[in-house]
């Protein structure tokens, strides 16, 4: 690949942004420290978070790529930044709990730490301001945010990364609880896109049932980029 540059600002979001590159087809995806939850109401910038999610993105899609479920990664950049292929993006968020907690527990008035089995999946609208409202595939294709093929696709792929890194973790003594894709549209090609990084995934140590992942930041348990430092570790990567 050639030599690609770093262009404008295009866009900053809670934890990440983005920059035009020399190749049109190309961004810079610039990982942050700053955190954020409850709908950007609780902020802080906690040191070393973004290159900590840098490496752990991208050892998660190269792991995710090599099994068959491709992605907007291209290479790390630099601590804090990766080139990813420039996605069309489909506002829908794409959640898979195979352990009740977070908003379900709420929603439904259930206690956290249930097993859901078969694992269930959840469509959210991505919009800030309307609180990411849960939404099912009928508002997604009236809508036109997406079209059937790709609500279908989605589902399906967010499923496989399930299968797949469900094991990752148990094989590394962690329990993978939940998480959140996204996926946007490269040449008429659906590819996984943003993120996968304890920001925004569950994830809780087999062993103990210690919560590793952004709970510790949204319920102030503190080492929030220690723990994520641990999840990389037990998962090999440095
Ligand atoms: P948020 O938008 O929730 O505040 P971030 O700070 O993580 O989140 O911002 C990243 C933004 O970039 C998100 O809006 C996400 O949908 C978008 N995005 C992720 N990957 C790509 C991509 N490959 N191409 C274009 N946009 C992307
Ligand atoms: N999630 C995310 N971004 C969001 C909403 C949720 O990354 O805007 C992740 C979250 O970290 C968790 C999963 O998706 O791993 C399910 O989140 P939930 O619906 O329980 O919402 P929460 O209560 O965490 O806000």
């Amino acid at each position: 690949m050639e030599n690609i540059e770093k262009g404008k600002l295009i866009s900053s979001g809670k934890a990440k942004s983005l920059y035009e590159s020399s190749n049109p087809d190309y961004y810079f995806m610039h990982y942050r420290d700053d955190t954020s939850a409850f709908d950007g109401v609780k902020k802080e910038s906690l040191e070393g978070k973004g290159s900590t999610n840098n490496k752990f993105n991208a050892f998660i899609m190269d792991f995710l790529e090599q099994k068959g479920v491709p992605t907007h990664f291209e290479k790390l950049i630099s601590e804090t930044e990766s080139l990813v292929k420039k996605l069309e993006m489909i506002p829908v968020e794409c959640v898979v709990r195979n352990i009740a907690a977070g908003s379900i527990c709420k929603r439904l008035g259930v206690e956290e730490g249930i097993d859901l089995n078969p694992p269930t999946f959840e469509f959210f609208y991505k919009d800030d301001e309307l609180h990411d409202p849960m939404i099912n595939e009928f508002h997604i294709k009236s809508f036109g945010w997406a079209s059937e093929e790709q609500v279908k696709q989605m589902q399906e792929k967010t499923f496989q990364v399930n299968d797949l890194l469900k094991e990752l973790f148990a094989e590394a003594g962690m329990i993978l609880v939940d998480y959140k894709l996204e996926f946007g549209s490269f040449n008429g090609d659906l590819l996984l896109g943003d993120e996968f990084t304890p920001d925004g995934c569950r994830v809780w140590d087999s062993e103990t049932r210690e919560k590793l992942d952004k709970d510790r930041f949204r319920q102030d348990l503190g080492d929030v980029v220690e723990s994520y430092q641990i999840i990389a570790k037990k998962l090999g990567i440095e």
